[in-house]
């Protein structure tokens, strides 16, 4: 049931009228500032003369879970614990390191509560998170919406491209590119006693933390990006100061800082789009860079959350548009002029530097610059032996190691190689119409030698 734009109730149970406190589960907003969920969980505490509790949990078994992914996370939580203390409001980190380790946390805090609030992100597990804890608690379960400028529910069917959202979003923006006002708990719950984990997080005990988790161990913490909102914030100011000014022109160029480099930063929730488009918007730069980011982060990003929300194919080929599915099939049988298997691709062994270069990148920083992503996509497309061999390979490479995968922009920018959000372009073998781009071309249009060196030296 909808409550308002951003709200959605999931279940039809009633309030707990014996209840301690008002729980709100983070999950994706991994914030405290410009955070609708938390915000929406504020007022009705303070509605229901309650204190609010906040809870955020690490497993040990979701997909693709390592040392990278962990340790970004576990980065960010000494930060929030300091701020929401400072708030009044008290929040618990639990650490769910194995099997033996307790389970059902959410479940157990639940309990004690009069309703839930959680975060209401379109993609990866965490439909599937809010779809049983709305079953399985007794009281309401609210899901808010704060993943992006505009509500996803002003778009109420699966927008085709780039260009059908964008006139939809201008009409909206003046109203919501404004700053979000704060609220206050007014009933503190810094002292509340919980029977339940809470796991003290330092920035000494993290690597040991992380250790005693049974999770991917192969893949180490990124020793590029650090987690926390500070870091993000730390990026963004640098970004808008010098780099923003020659976004237009330096982010289609891999061998320069030119580009925000903050999408694992907006893919943990660690900074919301709303706090970086104001920056942005206000900043000392040439309207057409601004623009150009602005572009990025709000048309391009909206879009492809307003895919995962409508399309429940969102993780396959079947999610691509009839034109896509029509070449596809007539250019199935096209022979490959290569054919790389998982491990090769994985390892950058392929006869082609620069897109060894862009999965070195990826496998040693956690990220891959947004120019040769599109390329390292493609080609991959031509490397397999089939399109869906291609989709999983490329979803199971970017989910592993990037810090920003596991996003609605992963499954967008993956099946935007595949044609989605695109057009039609010429016909040519294993592609058929979908748009191709070719390494020796697309490396001439920046200093792909540069490029390569430094990629090969991380
Ligand atoms: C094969 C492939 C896989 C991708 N996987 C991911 C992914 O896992 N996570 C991810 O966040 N992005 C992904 N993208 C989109 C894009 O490459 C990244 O968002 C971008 O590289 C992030 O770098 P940045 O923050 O410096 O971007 P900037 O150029 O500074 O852009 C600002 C922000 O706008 C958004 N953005 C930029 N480009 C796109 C785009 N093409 N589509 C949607 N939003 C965009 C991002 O949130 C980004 O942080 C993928 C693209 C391709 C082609």
């Amino acid at each position: 049931m909808r409550i308002n734009e951003r709200v959605l109730q999931l279940n039809d149970k009633p309030i707990n009228e014996n209840a301690r406190y008002v729980l709100y589960w983070m999950q994706m907003y991994k914030r405290v500032d410009n955070n609708h969920a938390l915000i929406y969980a504020i007022r009705r505490a303070n509605e229901l003369r309650l204190p609010l509790v906040v809870y955020e949990g690490l497993k040990y078994y979701y997909p693709w879970g390592s040392d990278r992914i962990h340790t970004f996370i576990l980065e960010g939580v000494e930060e929030k614990r300091r701020e929401f203390e400072q708030l009044g409001i008290r929040y618990v980190f639990y650490l769910q390191k194995d099997a033996d380790a307790p389970k059902s946390t959410v479940a157990a805090l639940a309990k004690d509560a009069a309703l839930i609030v959680t975060d209401d992100y379109p993609c990866f597990i965490i439909p599937e998170h809010n779809r049983r804890i709305a079953e399985r608690a007794e009281i309401p379960v609210y899901a808010v919406d704060s993943n992006g400028i505009i509500p996803m529910s002003k778009f109420e069917k699966e927008e085709y491209a780039a260009y059908t959202i964008r006139p939809k979003i201008n009409k909206l923006l003046d109203r919501y590119l404004k700053p979000l006002p704060n609220e206050t708990v007014e009933i503190s719950s810094a002292g509340i006693e919980r029977d339940c984990p809470d796991t003290l997080v330092t920035s000494e005990n993290i690597a040991s933390l992380v250790a005693g988790c049974d999770i991917d161990h192969n893949v180490p913490a990124s020793t590029r990006y650090k987690g926390g909102t500070t870091e993000g914030r730390r990026r963004l100011t640098k970004f808008v100061a010098e780099i923003l000014p020659d976004y237009d022109k330096a982010r289609s160029k891999p061998d320069r800082d030119g580009s925000s480099r903050l999408s694992s930063y907006l893919h943990f929730g660690y900074l919301s789009p709303l706090e970086v488009a104001l920056a942005v918007q206000k900043a000392d730069a040439p309207q057409v860079s601004i623009d150009a980011y602005l572009e990025e982060l709000i048309v391009r990003r909206e879009l492809s959350f307003n895919m995962t929300r409508h399309n429940p194919h969102y993780d396959s080929l079947a999610a691509l548009p009839q034109w896509v599915q029509k070449t596809m099939r007539e250019h199935a049988r096209d022979e490959r002029q290569f054919n790389y298997s998982l491990e090769q691709l994985e390892a950058g062994e392929t006869h082609d530097e620069l897109w060894n270069a862009a999965q070195r990148e990826m496998v040693a920083t956690g990220e891959m610059h947004n120019y040769v992503r599109m390329l390292w996509g493609k080609n991959v497309i031509a490397w397999s032996p089939s399109y869906e061999v291609a989709f999983e390979t490329l979803v199971h490479l970017n989910n592993k190691y990037c810090l920003d995968g596991r996003d609605p922009n992963s499954y967008a920018g993956i099946l935007w190689c595949f044609g989605k959000h695109d057009r039609a372009w010429f016909e040519r073998p294993v592609f058929g119409l979908i748009r191709y781009m070719a390494s020796q071309s697309t490396g001439k249009k920046f200093d792909s030698k540069k490029y390569i060196a430094w990629a090969q030296s991380l």
